[in-house]
């Protein structure tokens, strides 16, 4: 009889299995298969430009998935999936090889690759990046990791040994969605990073009535007196791009001056600009 009753209420959990979980379940047992079957995940390349100049200075990597029946599966929907069921770690190392490796055959200035908060818990990360560096030959000063603020922030202890390793090594680091977190501006004083980026929230809300946007002009005074480049990502208007270069923001990305590109299109791209074409001419 507690057999039966505990069947009973096996069942009952299971059909009242919320959707989203089963959803969960589904993409976690794709998302084996795609790491097995190799053809599924991809990465793309969004340029990052110099506001200045309007040179490219190096590239993010994106992870795509296609998904054999779902089709292009957004990041923001499977890495939380991927972070929750542990896959993030074989994940996030196939990202770190291959944009590594790309970075050295397509000649990207520089690469940032994110870096999951989960990955930075684990102690062999900083070993890992350094050896896949080294068999990649490429230089470490030319890898960035981006850090999401909030995942900086609570994981601040666990990885600090992590940081301090890899930027001993030359490796930069980048603090992602800046100003999504809490504490935003006591947290620039207390950690050393080489980089934020102004989350794009705050880029849409720039309102050039209204003086462009106070708290990005804040931003931009207090990561350059703190010695950081300042990059602003989802920049989509004219306008936004001639705010944030007067402001003070030394990079720019988003979809008005590039979207994510394939490894052959962005290639496509740096052999026509001519600053890059330059620097080559320079380097030989
Ligand atoms: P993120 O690192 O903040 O990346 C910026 C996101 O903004 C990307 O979305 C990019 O395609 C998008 N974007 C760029 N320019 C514009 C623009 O002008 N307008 C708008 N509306 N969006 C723009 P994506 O590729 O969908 O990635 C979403 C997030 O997924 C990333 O946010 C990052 O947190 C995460 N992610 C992506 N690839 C990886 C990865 O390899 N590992 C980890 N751990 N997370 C990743
Ligand atoms: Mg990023
Ligand atoms: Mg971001
Ligand atoms: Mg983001």
């Amino acid at each position: 009889e507690a057999k039966a009753s505990g069947r009973g209420r096996y069942m009952f959990f299971r059909e009242e299995m919320d959707a989203g979980v089963r959803h969960r379940r589904e993409i976690e047992a794709d998302l084996r298969d795609a790491l097995d079957a190799g053809d599924q995940l991809r990465i793309e390349y969004q340029p990052l430009y110099a506001a200045q100049s309007g040179q490219i200075i190096g590239a993010e990597a994106l992870l795509r998935w296609q998904h054999p029946v779902r089709g292009m599966m957004s990041p923001a929907t499977f890495v939380p999936i991927a972070e929750a069921c542990g896959l993030i770690n074989g994940i996030g190392t196939w990202v770190l090889e291959r944009a590594c490796a790309d970075a050295v055959r397509l000649r990207l200035p520089s690469i940032s690759v994110n870096v999951s908060a989960v990955q930075l818990r684990d102690e062999e990360l900083a070993e890992e990046i350094l050896g896949i560096l080294k068999r990649t030959r490429l230089e470490p000063s030319r890898l960035e990791i981006e850090i999401t603020e909030t995942s900086f922030i609570e994981s601040a202890s666990a990885c600090q040994a992590t940081l301090v390793r890899l930027r001993a090594a030359g490796v930069r680091i980048a603090l992602d969605d800046f100003g999504t977190g809490y504490s935003s501006f006591s947290h620039l004083r207390n950690f050393e990073v080489d980089r934020i980026k102004i989350d794009q929230s705050f880029v849409n809300g720039i309102d050039m009535r209204r003086g462009g946007s106070a708290i990005i002009r804040a931003i931009v005074d207090l990561a350059k007196a703190s010695g950081m480049q300042i990059t602003a990502e989802g920049v989509e208007t004219d306008e936004q791009r001639d705010f944030l270069a007067d402001a003070g923001c030394t990079s720019l990305q988003g979809y008005l001056l590039s979207r994510p590109l394939s490894p052959a299109a962005i290639a496509a791209l740096l052999y026509r600009n001519p600053a890059i074409e330059l620097r080559r001419a320079a380097m030989q």
